[in-house]
């Protein structure tokens, strides 16, 4: 893995925009720091790595936006050892920042190309990083239940089948509706049947669709 000299140069650039943009967390911001966006970027978008926009990766989807994610990272309340479960692997990016905060990460990706793709990256990074393949609507209740659930595609509907993977006091972040604009929301979960939504805002997504591409 190569990260050149120019390109920490440029995270720490990228860093104070986000702090510019109301971004707290210091675990978040040093992940930021640390974490090489540039390799998990099509070669063509390397120059653009640093600069605070979503970018298409392969199969049609993109990486998001480094906001996007330092925001969501943020609302997750993220410790060390917590276990994480992401939907939507993508390129790996936001699984490679909750690594290298400490948490535990299981990932699931419904698109067989990236399943694979974000697996070789991570791998030259060397987090330990659980990827699966499959539907990300099922959750993984085999792992769980987690201290945080974070869903990185547009969802119509938080389904109890999720919310069931929550431990309690556990934090479910999610980008939700079916719209050109999502609500990113907050589901806390205070007891065994009790939980709190808040809304943060709205977010553009790509959806999350049903059953996986091979
Ligand atoms: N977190 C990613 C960005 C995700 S883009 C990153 O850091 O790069 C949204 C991803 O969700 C896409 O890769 C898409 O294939 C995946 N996805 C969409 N629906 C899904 C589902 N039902 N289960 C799992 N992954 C899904």
């Amino acid at each position: 893995m190569t990260d050149p000299f120019e390109a920490r140069g440029m995270r720490d650039k990228l860093v104070n925009s986000l702090r510019q943009k109301g971004i707290t967390d210091e675990e978040v911001l040093r992940a930021i720091n640390t974490v090489p966006r540039h390799i998990f970027m099509d070669p063509a978008f390397m120059h653009h790595a640093y600069t605070d926009k979503a970018f298409p990766i392969a199969a049609g989807q993109t990486i998001s936006q480094p906001y996007t994610v330092a925001f969501m990272t943020s609302l997750l309340k993220v410790k060390k050892r917590h276990k994480i479960l992401e939907i939507g692997t993508g390129s790996g990016y936001q699984a490679a920042i909750l690594a290298e905060m400490g948490a535990k990460v299981y990932t699931i990706e419904r698109c067989k190309e990236l399943f694979i793709k974000s697996q070789q990256t991570i791998a030259t990074l060397g987090y330990n990083i659980h990827f699966f393949f499959g539907d990300g609507y099922l959750g993984k209740p085999e792992y769980g239940p987690y201290d945080g659930i974070i869903i990185t595609a547009a969802i119509p509907e938080i389904s109890e089948t999720l919310l069931k993977q929550l431990k309690t006091g556990g934090r479910l972040v999610a980008p939700l509706g079916e719209g050109d604009v999502q609500i990113m929301t907050l589901v806390e979960r205070s007891g065994s049947d009790t939980y709190n939504y808040s809304s943060h805002g709205t977010f553009v997504f790509v959806p999350m669709l049903k059953g996986t591409v091979n």
